[in-house]
């Protein structure tokens, strides 16, 4: 099959030739005619598959055939992402694929993401814009501004779907959908949809088409090799850096669980001679976003990062990702370890599992249907063993230092905190060790929650 095929117009065929794409991925051309349609869409694709484009490329055609905008500040299609940063990449994306476009046709796209100052977001919102690429709650804040009006959108995409429908973003989201017109198409795209968002997604969703594309073949799937080396807790940055030497890895994103451990690694690697940087939702929105170029422009040769960086993050090249602190679900595994083996290339999803932590991988191995053999580094066997749960006799809770804490304070790592109830939005957080399921919100499809004030 060709993009031409699919119905796309001549400047977008230039876009795409140009970036030498030669044929549309799987999910691309089950998806493109679909939204081209018009009506709602569902589609999971795994990690790396081309989704952005699978919705960008229709929206910008579909926008163009509908001809200019009115005045006002009318937006025509929302796309909601879960993080800053990807908002950004796909704006970027929306930028390139419709460069092509002539004057008449050109779109306006704007990023509307927090971290920023809103003033420069509130001007250019000015006249209203085609295209918005947002993150929830900067969206709520310019619509309280009054800077702009979700009345005439035509378009909704919720990317990263399943995590929009988690708690983090209940009240954000129930918010900007009860702004939204009723009769809209709705598009939701995840590499993952766990059974607690089908319900949200089918009350959103009006007669949707369905597109799932799980591997159809060995050879469809992303060539990630899974590997997962036992190690005790206090010995996981010396693994790191003797993997990272050993192996040659010339590019390495490595999870963990706390804003701390980001800076905390990375400092340890950069005095041992191994450049790293750390990203975290607490940074600035300057730091993170050179964090984050930094890091795709092989400044630093590691990128140490909480979750914020675990969603649809498209780095060029990346061969190595490395759990040091193991992800909260199965499906934050998916999503962790697909920010290698992108667009056809191959990679490496390294997990470091502790005495601790080895029931709860297990769990993301059922889970995902894997079998992962335990490796182990010669020289940092580990020793410890799991320490049973102390038994509680009396005593008020949280009062004195549990047992599994005072061993993390003699390994020299911060005390484990009590999980908060929802992840915060916009920065994802993890506890290791834990296999709790992510909580996700319910509203009624075409009742729209009551407005907070
Ligand atoms: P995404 O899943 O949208 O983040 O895309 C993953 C990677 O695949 C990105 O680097 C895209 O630039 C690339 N990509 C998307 N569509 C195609 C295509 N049709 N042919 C080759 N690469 C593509």
């Amino acid at each position: 099959m060709s993009f031409s095929s699919l119905g796309l117009s001549a400047p977008i065929l230039q876009a795409l030739t140009e970036r030498a794409y030669t044929a549309p991925t799987p999910i691309q051309s089950a998806a493109i005619p679909a939204i081209l349609r018009g009506g709602d869409v569902w589609a999971s694709a795994q990690t790396g598959s081309g989704k952005t484009a699978a919705f960008v490329l229709p929206i910008i055609e579909r926008l163009v055939a509908d001809g200019p905008r009115g005045r006002g500040r009318y937006v025509r299609a929302l796309i909601l992402a879960p993080t800053r940063e990807l908002a950004a990449q796909i704006a970027g994306e929306i930028q390139d694929y419709s460069q092509h476009l002539s004057q008449d046709a050109a779109l306006k796209v704007l990023v509307a993401v927090g971290g920023v100052s809103i003033n420069p977001q509130m001007m250019a919102l000015g006249g209203g814009a085609d295209i918005i690429v947002a993150t929830p709650g900067r969206l709520l804040d310019l619509i309280d501004h009054n800077a702009v009006s979700l009345s005439y959108v035509a378009t909704l995409v919720l990317d990263e779907a399943d995590r929009l429908f988690s708690l983090g973003f209940a009240d954000e989201l129930a918010r900007i959908i009860a702004l939204l017109p009723a009769r809209r198409q709705n598009l939701l795209f995840s590499a993952t949809f766990p059974p607690a968002v089908w319900k949200l997604a089918e009350n959103l969703l009006v007669d949707p088409t369905r597109i799932e594309m799980p591997a159809a073949s060995e050879a469809d799937a992303p060539d990630i090799e899974q590997r997962a080396f036992e190690v005790d807790v206090p010995m996981r940055t010396q693994l790191l850096r003797n993997l990272i030497e050993l192996n040659g890895w010339s590019r390495v994103l490595v999870f963990v669980a706390t804003k701390y451990a980001t800076e905390h690694v990375a400092e340890k690697l950069t005095r041992a001679g191994i450049p790293a940087a750390s990203l975290h939702g607490e940074q600035s929105q300057g730091a993170r976003t050179q964090a984050l170029s930094d890091f795709k422009a092989s400044r630093v040769r590691v990128l140490i990062a909480t979750d914020v960086a675990s969603r649809g993050i498209d780095i060029a090249s990346l061969p190595v990702v490395v759990n040091y602190d193991l992800p909260r679900s199965p499906d934050d595994y998916t999503h962790r370890i697909g920010r290698t083996g992108r667009a056809g290339e191959s990679g490496v999803a390294v997990s470091f599992i502790s005495a601790e932590t080895d029931a709860h991988f297990r769990l993301i191995e059922k889970r995902n249907r894997l079998s992962i053999v335990r490796e182990q580094l010669p020289g940092l066997e580990p020793v410890e063993t799991i320490v049973p749960a102390p038994v509680q006799t009396g005593g008020i809770k949280g009062k004195r230092k549990s047992k599994k804490d005072k061993l993390r304070e003699a390994a020299g790592l911060p005390p484990t905190t009590p999980a908060p109830k929802a992840a915060k939005a916009d920065d994802a957080t993890t506890r290791p060790g834990t296999s709790e399921p992510t909580e996700y919100f319910s509203w009624s499809p075409r009742t729209p929650p009551p407005r907070r004030y």
